[in-house]
């Protein structure tokens, strides 16, 4: 007998300038996906099914005059938050110029006094632009820790979306390791970003990406294009089964900005990709309205977990 009384739908979006079909920032660049896909493709999309997107905003994004514009001026039911390519802040910022530049780095390979410095700069240019505090935030790449963790809570953080259970990352200057951590939200223990802890009231809420584990193959993300129509719905409904013995369920899309910009990304190519992307992302999203799922923007997780 299931005890799940409520399902919770958030959609995290990595909000970017555009990239190119390598994940490389494009040259010169360009921010279609801010100005042209968030307003008139992704945003739409989200108010004809009822959603509520999360966009975690990148420190390119935040310092792009026309972007900033666009995000300002949305219209619609929305989060904005944060999203940190660590390479592209002080201190320590190792680029200027962003076009053509690929960014590997984890932010969990700086020292932890640097990386703090580094999301307090990210959070104080959020905080410039739209003139209150984020709340709600991704790593690039994933690249978190439990230094992260510590670190966004001190800055007033409520939800981290960085986890990808099942998953293991790694990237020259650092490894992270998520295999063994919870497919639902969860209260991080002390010092730890995989592994949940007692309840405490001032700690920071991981709410990871949404995997579905699979016999000796990659886990299937809740995610357009990663994941057809029918395969969300599986998704869906494992979590749904395995997590069953909870109050509240959560159910995390994720992608990027990029992916409804054609060759802005490795996924979508042509203007017909785009809109199997945007249906498929629709379809799937409608159909967990229809079997009681709610939408909510990320930082609502956060109180609708104190019960669980
Ligand atoms: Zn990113």
């Amino acid at each position: 007998m299931s005890k799940v009384e409520d399902i919770i739908v958030t959609i995290s979006i990595d909000t970017e300038c555009d990239h190119d079909v390598n994940w490389v920032r494009s040259k010169p660049l360009t921010f279609d996906s801010i100005t042209e896909g968030v307003p008139n493709r992704l945003q739409p999309a989200f108010d004809e099914v009822g959603a509520v997107p999360t966009y975690l905003l990148t420190v390119e994004v935040m310092e792009d005059e026309a972007s900033v514009e666009a995000l300002k001026n949305l219209k619609g039911e929305y989060e904005y938050g944060t999203h940190l390519h660590a390479a592209f802040i002080e201190p320590e910022k190792k680029f200027y110029d962003y076009a053509g530049i690929d960014s590997p780095d984890f932010q969990c390979g700086y020292a932890p006094e640097i990386e703090y410095q580094k999301l307090e700069n990210l959070s104080k240019l959020f905080e410039q632009r739209f003139g209150y505090k984020p709340t709600s935030f991704r790593a690039g790449r994933y690249g978190a820790s439990a230094d992260s963790i510590n670190s966004l809570e001190k800055l007033g953080y409520k939800v981290d979306t960085s986890v990808t259970p099942h998953l293991r990352w790694s990237e020259p200057n650092a490894t992270v390791d998520f295999r063994s951590a919870p497919e639902q939200p969860y209260f991080p223990a002390e010092n730890k970003i995989a592994e949940a802890g007692p309840y405490s009231p001032s700690r920071i809420l991981e709410a990871p990406v949404t995997v579905k584990p699979r016999l000796f193959r990659d886990p299937r993300w809740f995610r357009p294009w990663f994941a057809t129509v029918d395969q969300m719905k599986d998704i869906f409904r494992y979590q749904l089964k395995k997590h069953s013995d909870r109050k509240v369920l959560s159910i995390n899309m994720m992608f990027h900005s990029m992916e409804v910009i054609e060759k802005a990304s490795p996924y979508p190519q042509t203007p017909d990709d785009v809109k199997r992307f945007i249906d498929d992302m629709q379809r799937g999203l409608q159909w967990c309205g229809e079997e009681g799922a709610r939408f909510a923007p990320m930082s609502d997780l956060y109180d609708a977990f104190q019960v669980n």
